[in-house]
């Protein structure tokens, strides 16, 4: 039996049109726009290109975005004088949402400045005291991308069809039940801050029974193979293959990788959608979930909450 593909695009529609619906709805009760504020100090063309799909983004939902461009050699110091600057009060002009967008220039500590940003405007979770709450269960914002991996696995638990997810889309009514997975084994390869970790502690605070595995990990298989959910966010091609996959399991599939030209995943797809339960397809899994979470949590921002 062939694995469910989960539709990502559909997802991402579903959630763009709820979040498109509040921040109007914000708009009319406050007399402004939702505002999202990007710093961006790399002339790295792809990042480039990146933002200005987030602008394009923030456009079809209402949110208004204000893009602080500054040279690949810009300072620390120069980065964290706009990043107050945006941090300021909203109706002082300030913004609702911040992301400071890495790669920053060389010499530069992205981990340092997160700090100056505060942790209710901080909606792509890189501020250390996010990552803290996040560990102690507490309310905060995670990063865009691992909150994506979970609103995948509640699709997968829902088993909701893509035409179910569309209907959804078309009422902005799609909300999804977030799953126990206790009694589940999920692992997650990959132990980066921005996204193997907080998947982790994610999965954990839902109950599974959470295995990290990474580059010193002996035996990468015998671990993937126990996973009911697994979670795979290294950064090599076809790393997982069919035979390291567990039959019926929930697989997620963060990485992003250009091979002769066209985007690939971590895992092996087409061999592995004879094994999985469930399976994200490279394009068009995590990535277009990652962008409309990184909305949802401007608008959550813009109404004080970290959820809407
Ligand atoms: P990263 O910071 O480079 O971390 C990669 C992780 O993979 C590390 O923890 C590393 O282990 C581990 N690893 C490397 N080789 C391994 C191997 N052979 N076996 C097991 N583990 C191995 O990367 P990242 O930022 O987490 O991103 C991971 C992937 O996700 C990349 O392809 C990235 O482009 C993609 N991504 C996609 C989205 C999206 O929205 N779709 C967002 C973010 C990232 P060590 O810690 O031991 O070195």
């Amino acid at each position: 039996m062939g694995a469910v593909m989960l539709d990502g695009n559909a997802l991402s529609r579903a959630i763009r049109a709820r979040v498109g619906k509040l921040a109007a709805q914000f708009a009319q009760e406050s007399g402004r726009p939702v505002r999202l504020g990007i710093l961006v100090a790399t002339d790295d063309g792809a990042t480039r290109r990146y933002v200005r799909s987030i602008e394009k983004g923030c456009r079809e939902v209402n949110i208004e975005a204000r893009t602080v461009s500054l040279p690949g050699t810009a300072s620390e110091d120069e980065l964290r004088r706009e990043l107050v600057r945006l941090g300021a009060d909203p109706a002082d002009g300030g913004v609702d949402g911040i992301i400071l967008q890495s790669p920053v220039p060389p010499g530069v500590d992205f981990a340092r400045l997160c700090e100056s940003i505060d942790p209710g405007r901080d909606v792509d979770g890189t501020n250390p005291t996010n990552a803290g709450r996040l560990w102690e269960g507490q309310p905060g914002f995670a990063p865009a991308t691992p909150s994506a991996v979970m609103r995948l696995v509640d699709l997968a638990l829902a088993a909701l069809t893509t035409e179910a997810v569309d209907k959804a889309a078309q009422d902005g009514t799609l909300d999804l039940p977030r799953a126990s997975l206790a009694g589940r084994h999920a692992v997650v390869v990959g132990r980066s801050p921005r996204v193997g970790k907080p998947a982790a502690a994610m999965l954990l605070a839902r109950h599974a029974t959470v295995t990290i595995a990474h580059s010193r990990t002996p035996d990468l298989g015998a671990v993937t193979a126990q996973a009911d959910v697994l979670v795979v966010a290294v950064g090599r091609a076809g790393l997982v293959k069919a035979e390291m996959i567990k039959p019926g399991a929930v697989v997620i599939d963060v990485g992003t990788n250009v091979v002769d030209g066209s985007l690939r995943g971590d895992v092996d797809t087409e061999a592995a959608a004879a094994v999985a339960g469930f399976l994200t397809p490279v394009p068009g899994g995590v990535g277009p979930v990652t962008m409309a979470i990184l909305l949802e949590h401007v608008v959550a921002a813009a109404f004080g909450r970290f959820t809407l």
